[in-house]
């Protein structure tokens, strides 16, 4: 019996590939034009790190945590997320020496144990950034703007939506208010909306039962509730992107699934992906820092998740994003096809994707291997090129064919094979 993957756990085959390098890139690339640095931190973190920063009354801790023993007995956890783990090496590394406001990213898998459906997965990546040190609504503006931008050049369209969770100051009153009218109509909510209305009464606004959801229309907003600088300070975030051109809708209602939000908090949602639309979500996290025995440093960030954006980009029918090979080097006879075993790794020296066959297979099946390879070139050299000393360089889709000579050293034939090659490319 052949052993399986772990439900819930996929593997990311080659044809898919190069769907995840495609976005992984072009977001890579809008992180560092904003002037974020990669961070990479453990899978592996003491459980305590999770449950005091996402809280002990959320989804993440109560039930959907990778939490284990090792084998000296301590409880440790696979991350469920990437914010903790990075505020923790900021602490622990004392990254706040480096500059005020600190820019990071990280790119990784994540793992949560929840029921395995279309775009939900146990394990699972994210690309999340966080900003640390930074009170400015402009910071707010600017990650979501950069949120915005990935998804804009990664081709996908999805809505965004923005709220205020107030802060310190301003919240219990909101939370009164709130558990005031959840107090009311207590015997209409479902189990866990009665036991949130108690501990964590902002989470039911979240709740998935559309009985709930009818009973919260006439909610009191929290928005109502926002004290005067947090007020400002949301004025200011959608002033500012306005000014940017990112286009947004308020809902008062969104309160997100970790408990350490504060002030702004915003989600990208998509309605192509059924239940699963949520594609990236973020928001302020003012007192986490310090909670977690750091600075007294304000913070945001977000985190997109990769698996639903790979499959919105493969429901979209557009060019397959595959590596083509540059050129396949096509060989016959004994000394040939040892000259062109140095001939190929100058070529990679040059930079081009090239490979041969090492099966000593006939010309025709060398041909149908290039063919299969994607490859823009075939480079044919045969007893006839090598008593010549010249090289047939074919282009695979017009079928033209040039002959190429050689040179003194190898480097420089490969250099002249390179430019042809660029050369007819463009
Ligand atoms: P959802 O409402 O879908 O459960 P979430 O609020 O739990 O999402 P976050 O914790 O904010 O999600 O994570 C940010 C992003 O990570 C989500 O928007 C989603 O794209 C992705 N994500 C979260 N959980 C999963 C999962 N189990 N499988 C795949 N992607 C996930
Ligand atoms: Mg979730």
């Amino acid at each position: 019996m052949s052993i399986k993957a772990l439900k819930g756990f996929k593997d990311i085959l080659p044809d898919e590939v190069g769907l995840w390098q495609f976005i992984e890139q072009t977001a890579r690339d809008i992180f560092h034009r904003y002037g974020f640095e990669e961070i990479k931190v453990p899978i592996l973190e003491k459980t305590e790190l999770f449950v005091r920063t996402i809280g002990d009354s959320t989804d993440i801790v109560e039930k959907e945590m990778y939490t284990f023993l090792d084998r000296n007995g301590s409880s440790i956890t696979m991350r469920p997320e990437g914010t903790a783990s990075v505020i923790r090496s900021y602490i622990e590394n004392g990254l706040y020496v480096r500059g005020s406001v600190q820019r990071l990213y990280t790119i990784g898998p994540m793992f949560r144990h929840e029921r395995p459906q279309k775009g939900r997965l146990r394990q699972f990546h994210q690309m999340s950034v966080e900003v640390l040190g930074s009170n400015s609504a402009k910071i707010d503006t600017e990650v979501v703007a950069m949120a915005w931008q990935i998804l804009q050049e990664i081709g996908l369209q999805a809505s965004l939506e923005i709220n205020s969770l107030g802060c310190a100051a301003c919240r219990p009153s909101f939370k009164e208010a709130l558990q005031g009218f959840l107090q009311e109509r207590f015997q209409h909510l479902c189990e866990d909306c009665k036991r949130r209305s108690n501990i964590n009464p902002l989470r039911v606004l979240d709740c998935k039962s559309e009985n709930c959801q009818a009973q919260y229309v006439s909610a009191p907003s929290i928005l109502k509730y926002l004290c005067g600088a947090c007020s400002d300070h949301f004025e200011e975030v959608k002033q500012t992107l306005s000014l940017v051109d990112v286009p947004y809708a308020v809902n008062a209602k969104m309160v997100r699934g970790l408990d350490y939000y504060t002030r702004t908090t915003f989600e990208l949602i998509t309605s192509e992906l059924g239940a699963q639309g949520a594609i990236g979500a973020g928001g302020r996290y003012d007192g986490l820092v310090r909670q977690l025995g750091g600075p007294d440093v304000p913070g945001i960030g977000f985190a997109m998740g990769m698996e639903r954006l790979v499959m919105l980009l493969s429901q979209k029918d557009q060019v397959e994003i595959r590596p083509a090979l540059d050129l396949f080097l096509v060989t016959l006879g004994e000394a040939a096809t040892e000259k062109g075993f140095v001939l190929l790794q100058a070529l990679r020296s040059q930079g081009l994707r090239a490979m041969m066959d090492q099966e000593g297979r006939s010309l025709k099946n060398q041909m149908k291997q290039a063919d299969k390879q994607n490859a823009k070139f075939a480079l044919i050299l045969g007893e006839h090129e090598l008593a010549n000393r010249e090289v047939a360089l074919k282009d695979m889709r017009s079928g033209e064919q040039e002959l190429i000579e050689f040179t003194a050293a190898i480097e420089d034939w490969a250099d002249v094979i390179k430019t042809k090659i660029k050369q007819q490319l463009k």
